[in-house]
């Protein structure tokens, strides 16, 4: 398969873009409910020949993790001899759920990402180093690896390797493009420099960053995205994507957004009753991934707040863009009927030199209010400061704690991310 990107809705007139995702969520909804048990059920009163409007398919009922992990199998809409890859999702539960893809549903995953891929300015020959793991059943590895190969980048599976191999593959073949967690290259990049190998003047121009949020809620560079300029020399992008969309949101060459590629997947921004919100107010992100065959989706919740953007690009796209992910849904602090979203606080603490490690335990106070803690490994006389910074952003006082690297670690379950927030909160009801 040729890659074109010249055939893709992005730079689409924004009406012509909406008349076409119609008509594939219209042919969407009559797909799935051909081809998936689970739709057959939850869909028997829908006539697709009724969605006319894109307000008719903003009534059509969710889809949630708890949906998959409880019903995995009635997802599935192709037989078994047409599956070809499966990858597994955290599940709502923190219990792995299987997704299975078939040979289209990773042409698709790497069209995708050849999209992104292009639009950041990445180009056939490019050398690239992946820097994230293509095993353990992850999907992100995989859907980089096919985009860059489909594109034609000079693509080195790289993953993570002791420091020693790092320094001579980057030394030996010179990559232009990093796809990595940031938290890792900004660990690797002050590594390599102890080394004298000075990441600033090596061959990487661009970092492709995966899984934590590099922008404040006002769009601007949070601090570790701009210690990752500096100390690699790069511009860096954020790329989001969630294991059940197969389709990301990758920031272009303006960095205003994740854009969203939408004949791939539809957008869309809920509130807590479940009504679209208009641009820029945060919600949860859901999603209706386009063209999938193994486990087609519809009106997919993803449990993760931001916010839309629908205006066109400055880099002339029309396709939407999403903002930073503002924190999951679950995690949301409520403190006397204010709400803080926990991207505030992780973008404080992640800011401060001083803190080698943090963790927010989120307890309850009552029915309107939460307990947050904050554990810091930092020293005592730094607590000081680092109150001040979290009551200049929130206007709240937070208790700091003092605390140790093992401790904070001690709080952490088995997680595939680096855990910043626990939360043992329970559902209270308020009294009537
Ligand atoms: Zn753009």
């Amino acid at each position: 398969m040729a890659f074109k990107p010249e055939f893709s809705w992005e730079f689409l007139p924004s009406d012509e873009i909406a008349a076409k995702t119609l008509r594939a969520l219209r042919n969407h909804v009559s797909h799935v409910k051909e081809v998936s048990p689970f739709y057959q059920e939850a869909y028997a009163a829908i006539e697709p020949g009724d969605i006319t409007t894109i307000e008719d398919f903003q009534r059509i009922p969710f889809t949630n993790k708890e949906h998959i992990a409880r019903h995995y199998q009635h997802f599935q809409a192709v037989s078994a001899e047409k599956i070809v890859e499966t990858v597994v999702t955290s599940g709502s539960t923190g219990v792995p759920v299987p997704l299975t893809l078939t040979s289209n549903d990773l042409e698709r995953l790497a069209y995708n990402e050849a999209l992104s891929f292009h639009s950041i300015g990445v180009k056939q020959g490019d050398p690239v180093h992946i820097l994230v793991s293509l095993d353990r059943l992850f999907i992100a590895g995989i859907a980089y690896y096919r985009g860059l190969s489909l594109l034609g980048a000079n693509t080195m599976r790289v993953g993570v390797l002791p420091l020693e191999m790092q320094k001579y593959y980057l030394d030996f073949f010179k990559p232009q493009v990093l796809v990595g967690v940031p938290t890792f290259l900004k660990k690797l990049g002050k590594e390599l420099n102890e080394l004298k190998f000075d990441t600033s003047a090596c061959s990487v121009k661009k970092l492709v960053c995966v899984g934590e949020s590099l922008k404040t809620a006002s769009m601007e560079p949070n601090a570790l995205a701009s210690t990752l300029e500096q100390l690699w020399g790069a511009d860096v992008y954020s790329s989001y994507t969630s294991t059940e969309l197969s389709a990301s949101y990758c920031e272009c060459q303006a960095h205003q957004g994740g854009h969203s590629h939408p004949e791939l997947v539809y957008t869309e921004i809920v509130d807590d009753k479940g009504v679209v919100v208009p641009d820029g107010t945060p919600g949860e992100l859901v999603a209706t991934p386009l063209g999938v065959e193994g486990i087609p989706l519809v009106r997919f919740k993803t449990g993760d707040i931001t916010f839309r953007i629908s205006e066109t690009c400055s880099c002339g796209r029309n396709s939407v863009r999403i903002g930073p992910i503002l924190g999951r849904k679950s995690q949301i602090i409520k403190i006397k009927g204010t709400t803080i979203f926990p991207l505030t606080l992780t973008n404080v603490l992640d800011a401060i030199d001083t803190i080698n490690d943090y963790i927010i335990v989120l307890e309850n106070e009552d029915a309107r209010s939460d307990r947050v803690s904050i554990h810091v490994a930092a020293p005592p006389s730094s607590v000081e400061q680092i109150a001040n910074q979290l009551r200049v952003a929130t206007r709240i006082n937070f208790p700091v704690l003092v605390s140790n690297v093992n401790t904070i670690q001690s709080f952490r379950g088995i997680s595939r991310k680096k855990t910043r927030i626990v939360d043992w909160r329970k559902n209270l009801v308020t009294a009537a």
